[in-house]
């Protein structure tokens, strides 16, 4: 469990906020309207109203001793940036922050914030990957054409092996794990029976996924 502050209680930074919460960490919230803090009051470990560019205000949040602040603060640049400078002089040992322009980027990167996000551009390529590839539940990049994908199995793979199914394909992409109803079977053999909506994790190239995952699904 760590501990995580968010800054900007907005639709980013409250949804990043309550899935911290949901993962079993602990998690302030920080924002200069009362409305919003109001509202996360209950779901978060603290809320507090306070305008982030107010240095004292800041610095009696005690930020120095948290794992990770999460600035998400995209409209106003000027608060983002001036915000990060005194998180940084606080010493906070790891900063993200939620970047909507290039220009913000490239400020933030040069006063050492950790990761810079940019929410509508890293969804839009996630919703392109899976406009692309809707038989896959969801899916890891590796890097060099590997991907680690999800599918589930469809009704009519009810009995039919992984080497029934795959066939040549056999060589070229690895079933990591298969999950069914919450039993989890870890690099299941050639002969294991797959029952419908079984979950697969796979492993391979692009080009190999692209021809193994339609077989399954
Ligand atoms: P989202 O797209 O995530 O909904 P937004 O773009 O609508 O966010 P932003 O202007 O990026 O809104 O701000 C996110 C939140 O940050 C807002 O709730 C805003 O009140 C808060 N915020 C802005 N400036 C400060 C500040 N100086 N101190 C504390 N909170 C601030
Ligand atoms: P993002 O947050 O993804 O950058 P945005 O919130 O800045 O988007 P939106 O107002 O959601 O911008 O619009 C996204 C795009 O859709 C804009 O480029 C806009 O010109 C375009 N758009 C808006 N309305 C229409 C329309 N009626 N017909 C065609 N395009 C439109
Ligand atoms: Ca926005």
């Amino acid at each position: 469990m760590a501990q995580f502050a968010v800054i900007g209680l907005g639709r980013f930074g409250s949804a990043c906020a309550l899935e911290l919460m949901k993962m079993g960490h602990s998690v302030l919230g920080v924002d200069t309207n009362p409305k919003l803090v109001n509202k996360y009051a209950d779901q978060l470990n603290r809320a507090v109203i306070a305008d982030v560019t107010d240095r004292q205000a800041l610095e009696e949040l005690g930020l120095d001793n948290y794992d990770v602040v999460l600035v998400a603060i995209g409209a106003d640049i000027e608060a983002c940036l001036v915000c990060v400078v005194h998180l940084k002089s606080f010493g906070v040992p790891t900063i993200w922050a939620k970047a909507i322009s290039h220009a913000q980027h490239l400020i933030l990167a040069k006063i050492g914030v950790n990761r810079i996000i940019h929410p509508e551009e890293e969804m839009g390529i996630r919703v392109a990957q899976m406009l692309s590839y809707p038989m896959v539940n969801d899916y890891i990049t590796l890097g060099n054409g590997d991907y680690i994908v999800e599918v589930t199995a469809s009704d009519n793979m009810n009995g039919q092996t992984i080497k029934d199914v795959l066939r040549e394909q056999m060589d070229d992409v690895q079933v990591l794990l298969i999950k069914r109803r919450g039993q989890t079977t870890i690099q299941p053999d050639a002969d294991f029976a797959l029952h419908a909506k079984d979950l697969l994790i796979l492993l391979g190239q692009l080009q190999a996924l692209r021809t193994a995952a339609p077989k399954l699904v």
